[in-house]
């Protein structure tokens, strides 16, 4: 394996912060526990460490995408186009709807149904920011709206195609 850093993940971290001490350079900050990525020498001890299985170790630099048969993609661009349908119907009924307990309801179901989208054009072949796929789509979307341009020219200048 190529060189790595850690990676924590807030939302399995438990907060009880013995990554802190077996650190040997001093990468993880003692207030927020973030990891400073210049100074990790990915040597993992934080991740042994962690009862939470919280902290994982990634490649500095990605391998390339590996690309997808035209059928697989085909297929999933029905899914990604139903799940889309069903977020707006999600959503109408959620703008329609005066009951607290099925706001509720429509709320988590909207969460899960965006989140199987996700899910789905990460297998489409937008799984690595740094691949091909995800620099034309952010390029289309810079192109044809002017809703967060600002973040889309950063995200552009800081991930380094690989592919
Ligand atoms: S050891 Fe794991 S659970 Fe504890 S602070 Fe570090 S990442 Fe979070
Ligand atoms: S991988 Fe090693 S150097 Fe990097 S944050 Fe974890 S303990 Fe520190």
């Amino acid at each position: 394996m190529g060189k790595v850093y850690a990676h924590r993940d807030l939302k399995i971290c438990t907060k009880d912060c013995l990554c802190l001490f077996v650190c040997p350079t001093g990468a993880i900050n003692n207030e927020t526990g973030q990891k400073n990525q210049k100074k990790c020498i990915g040597c993992g001890a934080c991740a042994a460490a962690c009862p939470a299985h919280a902290i994982s170790l990634i490649p500095v630099k990605m391998p390339p995408q590996q690309s997808k048969n035209s059928k697989v993609i085909e297929a999933l661009q029905k899914i990604v186009k139903n799940k889309i349908e069903e977020l707006w119907q999600i959503q109408y009924l959620l703008n329609k709807s005066s009951s607290a307990d099925e706001k509720k309801f429509l709320k988590a179901l909207y969460h899960s149904n965006k989140v199987v989208l996700e899910d789905i054009m990460r297998e489409k072949g937008y799984m690595l920011p740094e691949s091909k796929n995800t620099q034309i789509f952010l390029q289309d979307i810079l192109k044809n709206s002017a809703e967060n341009k600002d973040i889309i020219e950063k995200l552009l200048a800081l991930i380094e195609p690989n592919e």
